[in-house]
């Protein structure tokens, strides 16, 4: 809400809930209609997508070199939080620095156990009903994504069984966390990771931005808290300027 005021005063405009579907390169700039119909013009086009940035990239006529291959992250919570009294993390495996189970206490007071990273089955997959034909067609057409399954198949089986089976997931925490039983765990929101692939199958782990005429894409924004996100909105602004 802070960001949004300071955005206004800045004389900035939101629209919510309105979703780009045609983006058409003009000599003075880019026209963007939305699905209700509406017709935006600017001079510059900062597609910040996140789940669909590549699809809006490639609206644009722009080529992104990459393709975003949804993963969801899926979460427990602790029934009784006084278990755990700050950060439990384990020493991250270097090839997957975001994964591994970890226990993170929030503000709340709440004890937040995850991530167990499985495929989604769309972009906006967030439970293994969620299937979307054309968006998975999309994924296994892309090589990248058949680069991963052939180097990775290991810890992707691990992670499934433990997407399955409440009784893996609990091992896994007990690692980290002995006194734990099945019925401790509740199930919690999940969340659906854009990873950024490449087309040999190199999971992007830093920031990808791509620019063409009067457009910057942000292909990849990793934890922007653990970085720190107003030198990147800075970065954007600049890229934008310097497309005018
Ligand atoms: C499970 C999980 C846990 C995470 N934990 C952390 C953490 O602890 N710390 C941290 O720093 N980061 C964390 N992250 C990462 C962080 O959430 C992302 O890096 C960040 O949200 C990326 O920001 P973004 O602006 O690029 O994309 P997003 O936040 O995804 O925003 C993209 C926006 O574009 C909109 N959009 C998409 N398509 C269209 C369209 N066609 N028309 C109009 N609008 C559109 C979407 O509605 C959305 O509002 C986590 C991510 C996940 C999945």
């Amino acid at each position: 809400a802070v960001a949004q005021q300071l955005a206004e005063a800045s004389g900035a405009s939101i629209l919510y809930g309105a979703e780009v579907t045609v983006i058409d390169r003009r000599p003075w700039g880019v026209a963007v209609r939305t699905a209700d119909g509406r017709i935006l013009r600017a001079r510059v086009l900062v597609n910040c997508a996140g789940l669909h940035c590549d699809r809006i990239a490639r609206l644009a006529g722009d080529d992104p070199g990459m393709r975003i291959v949804p993963f969801r992250g899926e979460y427990y919570e602790l029934a009784d939080p006084s278990l755990v009294r700050g950060l439990v993390y384990p020493v991250p495996d270097p090839a997957f620095p975001f994964l591994g189970v970890h226990l993170t206490r929030g503000i709340d007071g709440g004890v937040h156990i995850g991530p167990n990273a499985v495929p989604a089955l769309a972009r906006e997959g967030y439970g293994w009903s969620v299937v979307r034909p054309r968006e998975l067609g999309a994924t296994l057409a892309w090589p990248g994504s058949w680069a991963i399954a052939r180097d990775h198949w290991r810890y992707g089986a691990g992670e499934l069984r433990r997407s399955l089976s409440k009784r893996a997931f609990t091992e896994a925490v007990r690692r980290l966390l002995p006194v734990v039983e099945e019925s401790d765990l509740r199930r919690a929101a999940p969340g659906v990771r854009a990873q950024a692939v490449l087309r040999d199958g190199t999971l992007v782990d830093d920031f990808l931005i791509r620019e063409a005429a009067r457009t910057v894409h942000v292909l990849n924004a990793p934890s922007p808290a653990a970085t720190a996100s107003l030198p990147i909105g800075r970065e954007v602004a600049r890229r934008a300027l310097e497309r005018l």
